[in-house]
């Protein structure tokens, strides 16, 4: 391929032709087309490099000799590569594990793992899954870095709207409240993924801007659904620059009584990012937040940006365990430690414990068995426009009558 073919493909990699083969066979018969096979890493790396293809989905053994798939996976994260990723190999499940653990360490969104011999079932689990990524990944988009005239355009233009994902109480099946994800519509591209455009609004000032129009279309939102009679608790993420500005409690304040809601409905998410610049100023903001009976949630709890620093400084009166200590946790040891690690010191300290990236019923199930408070993730719902929650309510009132059961 001399120019760039802007069809997304399927690249498989393995040093072994016969498994190459058994693949690319076991592919094309679940409907896949432009398969790019790579006998070595190196010549992956080239094509990826030369942006000679558009690559969506990458299966990749990891045991080859010349460069193995640590090392292509490493190389992956250092060219910011944002399609899906599987690795496979024949080695014990769990150096699968720990490869997978390195591959989200770099931020690559890992579909899952494969132990050879490969079934056709799992095979197309994993194309289901890549389904769901696929729809963020616009081929001719795909590698587009933002300018911040276009976001600031994007957000003065009313370009911004939000998600919703629903979290439920694992005792009841109760809808708590729902957390907000703020997505781009943008006119050419589609749909923007917030990991493309929250630290350029950071870094370039608009961060406030963002987040006023985030949480006043949230407070829009939760009133159209008061009115329905659904009571939802709404959170909103929080970057550590939004607090910076002093008046930002008194904007909160004024969205919510605009709308009529109670600020004990609001829930603020934050995570420690970026250090924090103006510490005094951030405690400040974040006090009197709690005293105007805001609730403060500490997000990805376990990851090391949500330290237990702030634990001890902040007023959090809920914790979102980070979903890589929840999903697999039933079958994972380590993980399951860190998970119980974090509930214990969330009852322990009397904040509400969330546990996050709910993704299968073995999940679920897990949850169902301790005391965390509260579940969120694919398994219950994916973050869906406004419109769709009354549906998924309703959907969600029979769903749960078969996981109480
Ligand atoms: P987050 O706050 O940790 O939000 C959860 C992310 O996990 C969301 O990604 C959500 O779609 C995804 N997720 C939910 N359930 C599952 C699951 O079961 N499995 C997996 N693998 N993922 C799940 P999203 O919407 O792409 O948002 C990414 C991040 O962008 C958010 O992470 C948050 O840090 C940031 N973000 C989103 N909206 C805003 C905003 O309005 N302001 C700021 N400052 N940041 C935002
Ligand atoms: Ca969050
Ligand atoms: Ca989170």
């Amino acid at each position: 391929m001399t120019v760039a073919d802007l069809q997304p493909h399927i690249m498989v990699i393995d040093d072994d032709p016969f498994v190459l083969g058994v693949l690319t066979h076991q592919l094309t018969s679940l409907g896949c087309q432009h398969l790019l096979t790579c006998r070595e890493a190196r010549h992956a790396m080239d094509v990826m490099e030369a942006a000679e293809a558009v690559v969506e989905l990458i299966f990749c053994d990891l045991d080859m000799p010349d460069i193995d798939g640590i090392e292509f996976v490493r190389f992956l994260g250092s060219i910011g590569y944002r399609g899906g990723v599987v690795l496979v190999s024949g080695e014990d499940i769990r150096v699968l594990q720990t490869a997978e653990r390195l591959a989200m360490a770099h931020n690559l969104r890992v579909l899952g793992t494969l132990h050879k011999p490969i079934s056709l079932a799992d095979l197309s689990a994993m194309l289901v899954l890549q389904g769901d990524v696929t729809t963020t990944l616009n081929p001719h988009t795909a590698l587009r870095q933002y300018l911040p005239d276009e976001l600031r355009q994007g957000i003065a233009n009313g370009e911004l709207v939000n998600h919703y994902q629903p979290l439920v109480s694992l005792s009841s099946g109760d809808v708590i409240g729902v957390e907000t994800l703020v997505r781009w519509q943008h006119p050419v591209d589609g749909l923007i993924y917030p990991d493309r455009f929250i630290s350029l609004a950071e870094d370039h000032n608009l961060i406030d801007d963002l987040t006023r129009c985030v949480l006043s279309q949230a407070m829009g939102r939760v009133s159209e659904w008061n009115a329905l009679d659904f009571k939802l608790h709404v959170s909103v993420n929080l970057s550590m620059n939004n607090l910076a500005s002093l008046q930002f409690p008194d904007f909160v304040a004024m969205t919510a009584a605009a709308n009529d809601i109670p600020l004990s409905r609001l829930v603020l998410e934050v995570t420690e990012s970026r250090l924090m610049r103006n510490r005094i100023a951030a405690l400040d903001i974040l006090t009197r937040l709690r005293l105007k009976h805001v609730s403060l949630s500490i997000d990805d709890f376990g990851t090391g940006h949500s330290s237990l620093v702030q634990l001890r400084d902040v007023p959090f009166d809920q914790l979102k365990i980070d979903r890589s200590f929840v999903h697999g946790a039933w079958r994972d040891n380590s993980l399951r430690a860190i998970f119980e690690g974090s509930l214990s010191m969330a009852r322990q300290l009397g904040m509400v414990s969330v546990a996050e990236g709910v993704e299968d019923e073995e999940d679920w199930h897990f949850l169902r068995a301790t005391d965390c408070d509260l579940a969120q993730g694919y398994f219950i719902a994916r973050p869906m426009p406004a419109e769709q929650l009354p549906d998924w309510m309703a959907h969600w009132q029979q769903q749960r009558q078969s996981l109480f059961a």
